[in-house]
């Protein structure tokens, strides 16, 4: 969401006359784009923010000047006292607001030329953290589409409350955009090249969209899949993040019916333990979450999960824990995500007892990451000699080679000519390393075994 959220300040931007760049020491103005998820995250702000002071400081010493940002979650949570703690940051503003960056640079640029004729400007920064009735979408403008993949936001915002989680504090209440405006931005995308994309969205399956901007039923996520489908040149669709209690029947319809819809899906658990669920608010159980993977399998054999997990929440047991670990041998996540519990301020989690010792906590992620990675690799390895549809949309390392992606997220490199990029190729899977997949192209004709077929003829 945040890469999504960076573009989409890059698009505002534009108009004018701002470009990307890869040097802070040349840049007019930065952006730190922020995560508050965890605390680890949300620590790199300030020491980052040090870096870009010198910046500053010497750009305005030969006679030019960088503005300097601060933007997303920890700009929502900490605003107030980022200005007050860093008087050199120029504007903060949160994830719901950025449309409104040009009035803000407009308005911190207005205060430099006052600054110019010899006034005191100290203070003078923009705090822009509202939660603004106007949805950002309608102000923002078109995508700028650059490769055959692309993010599409869909939904927004949280109003489950897990009790470890600032999700809904620092990005508001739960915001769907409605189908009319999903289906133009998707073709706008096509139009330009996007064969794939990546619904987004922080609860995404409780995407619940108007058909127009008057009443009548919303539309889920599985009626919004259904109609991009039929959005032509579109071939592949994916979704994140999910909920499991918000797998609706119609969704997994979805994945029986919608060819487009990757046989791949990411769905946070969190834990295995229903103790452990429950004190997370999860809505959940963790027979509840097997019974989803079951109807999601049934509808789409050969469906592949991946999964978030948090260790040592606190009251977790050894046997908590071991239910978590149990249920990763019996699901076979292929990939999976996995941190060690962050107490954030303001959530009901912090102010729980029983907090796990940090040595038990870290001695959990490592068992689990260990069993995890097993998978992984054990999955990675069950690839080769299979030819499956990979999305090259991009340049190998090497020269002439081609990489991208294969349904399952794998990366996947491989020898081939330029005109392949940007297209969904058949390669066949010839070597699984640590970290990404080789491949070879499968000839049309030679009657390679299917990954997607394979699977599906064997159920
Ligand atoms: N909406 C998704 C998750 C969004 S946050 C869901 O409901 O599952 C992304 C991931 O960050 C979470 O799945 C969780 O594993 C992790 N996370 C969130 N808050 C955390 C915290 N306080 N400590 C550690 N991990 C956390
Ligand atoms: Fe956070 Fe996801 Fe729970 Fe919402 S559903 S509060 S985003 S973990």
């Amino acid at each position: 969401m945040n890469v999504y959220d960076s573009q989409r300040m890059a698009d505002v931007l534009a108009p004018l006359g701002y470009g990307a760049t890869d040097s802070a020491e040349t840049a007019d103005m930065i952006i730190l784009n922020t995560c508050h998820i965890r605390e680890k995250a949300a620590e790199k702000l300030y020491s980052e923010l040090g870096r870009y002071k010198n910046v500053q400081d010497q750009r305005r010493a030969r006679g030019s000047d960088t503005l300097i940002a601060v933007a997303g979650c920890v700009a929502q949570a900490e605003g107030a006292e980022i200005m007050r703690r860093v008087p050199y940051v120029d504007i903060v503003l949160g994830p719901q607001t950025y449309h409104r960056l040009p009035e803000m640079v407009a308005q911190v640029t207005r205060a430099r030329d006052v600054k110019s004729n010899g006034v005191n400007c100290r203070g003078q920064g923009v705090l822009d953290i509202d939660f603004p009735a106007e949805p950002k979408f309608d102000f923002l403008p078109d995508v700028r589409v650059e490769g055959p993949s692309a993010f599409l936001s869909v939904q927004e915002g949280c109003d489950k409350f897990c009790t470890f989680c600032v999700v809904p504090y620092t990005r508001g209440a739960e915001y769907s955009r409605n189908v009319a405006d999903v289906l133009a931005e998707a073709r706008h995308m096509v139009e330009r090249g996007v064969r794939e994309i990546t619904l987004l969205g922080q609860n995404v399956n409780a995407y619940h969209g108007r058909r127009n901007s008057g009443s009548g039923r919303p539309a889920g996520l599985g009626e919004l899949i259904r109609e991009l489908a039929d959005v032509d040149g579109l071939d592949r669709i994916r979704y994140t993040t999910s909920h499991p209690v918000d797998m609706d029947a119609k969704l997994i319809q979805a994945h029986r019916d919608v060819s487009e819809l990757v046989p791949f899906l990411h769905l946070p658990v969190q834990s295995g333990s229903d103790n452990i669920l429950h004190r997370m608010n999860r809505r959940h159980t963790r027979d509840d979450y097997l019974r989803v993977i079951e109807k999601l399998v049934t509808a789409r054999p050969g469906l592949k999960l991946s999964s978030d997990f948090i260790v040592g929440f606190p009251g977790e047991s050894d046997t908590d824990f071991e239910a978590t670990l149990a249920l990763v041998s019996e699901v076979g996540f292929i990939q999976a995500f996995s941190f060690i519990y962050s107490p954030r301020p303001g959530t009901p989690g912090a102010s729980l007892a029983d907090r796990v010792p940090e040595d038990v906590q870290s001695d959990r992620l490592t068992t689990l990451q260990a069993l995890l990675n097993d998978n992984q690799q054990a999955f990675n390895q069950s690839c080769v000699g299979e030819v499956m549809p990979v999305l090259l949309d991009r340049h190998g390392r090497k020269p002439g080679q081609l990489a991208g992606r294969s349904p399952y997220m794998q990366a996947v490199h491989v020898m081939g000519p330029e005109t392949l990029l940007g297209e969904i190729a058949q390669l066949r899977i010839i070597e699984a390393l640590p970290n990404s997949l080789s491949a070879i192209l499968a000839s049309p004709d030679a009657g390679g075994r299917s990954m997607q077929e394979t699977r599906r003829v064997a159920v």
